[in-house]
């Protein structure tokens, strides 16, 4: 579904990504491990057309999109959700949603807005809410619904972990697994390797700008060693 092969990303003379290889598939989750800095954000952006790459292909189900802009990306069906989830907090929690099926028009608004109450209740608990007021977990829900309302066929993650307490980790990350489950193909970056771990199905190994390892996640859980030496912790 997503090829990224020997992608190479500059911030001006800082070459932050140099050799950075991924795959993603419908239906399953692939979780990117890396150490702070590693060029993992870099990576995700530059593939959602929000930074040129230098080089390196992009293809999604065959078509080379390198270098394509993020809006024209979301249209195609793949979509960011970002580091910091990025909602608009003045906003109540249905004019975040609104805002996400703007992007890429596909259906009807209300019907797309009632599938994601559906999916996430606590959002139609709370759909006057001003975002702003939600919990961390709350707003990552949001975040997510956002991004479901145009429809994807394959949503890039963020760290969807940062900064939530260990029960809400563990939810967002089943919503992680159920989306998968329903279809959708998932790129989820994350530092937390073991919330990740518990529900990817492939696993890539980004190391100070490039892929140092690829496997399935059964691999991964059974060589926790590996896993935590390439990303520098131990
Ligand atoms: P984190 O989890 O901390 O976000 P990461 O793996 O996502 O880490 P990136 O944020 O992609 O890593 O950063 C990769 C490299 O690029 C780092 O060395 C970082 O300092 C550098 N970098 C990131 N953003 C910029 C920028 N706007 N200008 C210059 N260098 C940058």
């Amino acid at each position: 579904m997503l090829e990224v092969t020997d992608l190479h990303v500059n911030y001006g003379p800082v070459k932050a990504v140099h050799g950075v290889s991924f795959s993603a598939t419908a239906g399953r989750v692939t979780l990117v491990l890396g150490a702070n800095g590693a060029g993992k954000s870099t990576s995700l952006r530059a593939v959602a057309g929000f930074h040129k790459p230098a080089s390196g292909s992009v293809v999604l189900e065959g078509t080379d999109i390198t270098g394509t802009s993020a809006h024209r990306v979301v249209r195609r069906g793949m979509v960011l959700v970002p580091e910091g989830r990025k909602i608009f907090f003045p906003l109540t929690v249905e004019e975040n949603l609104r805002i996400g099926g703007y992007a890429a028009p596909r259906g009807n608004l209300d019907q797309g807005i009632a599938e994601v109450y559906e999916k996430f209740p606590i959002l139609g608990d709370r759909c006057h809410a001003q975002a702003g007021l939600l919990s961390g977990g709350e707003q990552q829900m949001l975040a997510f619904g956002r991004a479901l309302m145009s429809r994807p066929k394959l949503m890039l993650m963020d760290e969807p972990s940062m900064g939530l307490a260990p029960t809400m980790v563990e939810k967002v990350m089943s919503s992680v697994r159920s989306m998968a489950d329903a279809g959708i193909g998932i790129l989820m970056v994350e530092q937390n390797a073991e919330a990740g771990l518990r529900v990817a199905d492939d696993v890539f190994v980004v190391s100070r700008g490039e892929t140092v390892w690829s496997g399935s996640a059964e691999e991964a859980r059974g060589n926790k060693a590996i896993v935590h030496a390439m990303l520098g912790e131990a």
